[in-house]
């Protein structure tokens, strides 16, 4: 192994983690929501990129090999996934393998939060490794609400931007479609095999249109997609206990960390809905335009004109984003609607209100915290008979959702479970899941659902 010195380690961290040009790479996207990121991938592809999901979980020994344990589970997931594809294509390719080749994707986020680390630390590790120093890792920050400046081609980032966002949407969608239909279904397992298929179509429509600025064709592959889906259903089932899931994005998404909840909470009766990708998203833009009015603010008060200039350009710009991203997904949403009623998403500053309401927490404490606490709440008053934050163990915003969400809801009645996952398997955690949808169950006899 080669002799990494301090100073190396640093230029590293400046120098090959950044946002680099992906064209001509292949772009290695970690799964987190495997839909999603399928349909990510397909809309990389249409704009000449090669890009790759790479498979998840299978590496996590290699994860939990090169960590000391005290990382963030997400972390030790993530790293295992890069190892293995790494081991692997050397195995494949022999001496043709070529680290140049590859660009791995491993975005971030500011504030007190260890995501910002991952991609540093990933880093670290690949540059102790023979080789592996050269593969470069791309990132984007929530900083600059994911902005995609540096990665593709100047005059591609608008298209690219519209028709990512859409592939976020598409996936909340096929998620929703799944947890709706999948409690129902005529036949077992038909839903799972249905929504394989329509995501594989679905990456498909993106990634011939995507380019081609062909946006309404999609949604018209996405309109027959959920038609479709509509047809799983058995009306002959009764509509059953209804539970809302937040927590950590990760972990609440990446079905084998959280060695699919959903499903277990199925098994015994329950009709789940997780929150979004398009959410965080959302939350990410919002938060810059509550920080750029602040800026603007200050900045006017002490007259500096130079920096109001500036601070006004920035609100402006993350407003029009923020107001286009919630017509595509208000847009969305409604023609799917038309066809079966799946949950819309709610508007983050409608959460915000939320938390000043009850004057629990605050959008200027920051991280997942705030959508975690404000949702929890605002699904407990719509009437939904359970809610449960799913987050990697010693997760720090889930803790803190943890400890104002549990007191909140049981004032309100609302039975209410948090669980943590670090790759272990408890023995206790499906009684723990069992007796929560007991709990829950009688809530909906006494309250019925939305
Ligand atoms: S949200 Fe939790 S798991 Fe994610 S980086 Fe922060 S502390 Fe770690």
């Amino acid at each position: 192994m080669e002799k990494v010195t301090q100073l190396d380690t640093f230029r590293a961290l400046s120098e090959r983690v950044g946002r680099f040009s992906v064209q001509g790479k292949t772009l290695l996207i970690p799964e987190m929501n495997r839909i999603g990121a399928n349909l990510l991938a397909g809309v990389f592809r249409s704009f000449g990129v090669n890009a790759k999901v790479m498979e998840t979980y299978e590496g996590l020994h290699l994860g939990k090999e090169f960590t000391s344990g005290k990382e963030c589970f997400p972390c030790v997931v993530t790293l295992g996934d890069i190892l293995l594809f790494m081991k692997k294509e050397q195995e494949r390719l022999g001496d043709g393998f070529d680290p140049e080749n590859y660009m791995y994707f491993m975005p971030e986020a500011n504030g007190p939060c260890r995501f910002g680390m991952y991609n540093k630390y990933h880093r670290i590790i690949l540059d102790s490794m023979p080789g592996l120093d050269r593969v470069k890792i791309a990132t984007l920050s929530s900083e600059d609400a994911y902005s995609l400046d540096g990665l593709i081609p100047k005059e591609q980032m608008q298209d690219f931007r519209k028709a990512a966002y859409l592939s976020i949407v598409a996936g909340d969608i096929l998620d929703r479609l799944l947890w709706r239909i999948r409690p129902y279904e005529k036949e077992k397992g038909i839903a799972d095999k249905f929504i394989d298929e329509a995501m594989e179509r679905m990456t498909e429509s993106l990634s011939r249109h995507s380019s081609k600025r062909n946006l309404s064709r999609i949604l018209d592959d996405l309109a027959e997609t959920v038609k479709g889906g509509k047809e799983i259903i058995d009306p002959r089932i009764p509509k059953k206990p209804l539970i809302g899931v937040v927590g950590e994005i990760y972990v609440r998404t990446h079905l084998k960390s959280n060695q699919d909840t959903i499903r277990t909470l199925e098994r015994y009766g329950a009709e789940a809905i997780n929150a979004s990708i398009g959410e965080w998203i959302n939350y990410t833009t919002y938060d810059q335009v509550r920080l750029a009015r602040i800026a603007l603010r200050l900045n006017l008060k002490r007259f500096r004109l130079k920096e109001v200039k500036e601070s006004l350009f920035q609100y402006l710009k993350y407003s029009l984003n923020l107001f286009y991203q919630y017509m595509q997904q208000r847009k969305v949403y409604r023609m799917v609607r038309n066809y079966i009623d799946i949950e819309e998403d709610h508007k983050i500053g409608h959460l915000e209100k939320v938390l000043k309401k009850d004057n629990t927490f605050s959008f200027e404490i920051g991280t997942e915290a705030c959508l975690s606490i404000s949702s929890a709440l605002e699904l407990a008053h719509r009437g939904y008979n359970g809610i449960i934050n799913i987050f990697p163990f010693t997760c720090m915003p889930s803790n803190l959702t943890s400890s104002i969400a549990k007191p909140l809801m049981a004032e309100l009645k609302v039975p209410y479970i948090d669980i943590s996952y670090d790759g272990s398997f408890q023995p206790g955690r499906e009684a723990a899941l069992r007796t929560f949808m007991y709990q829950s169950y009688q809530h909906f006899k006494t309250h019925g659902r939305p």
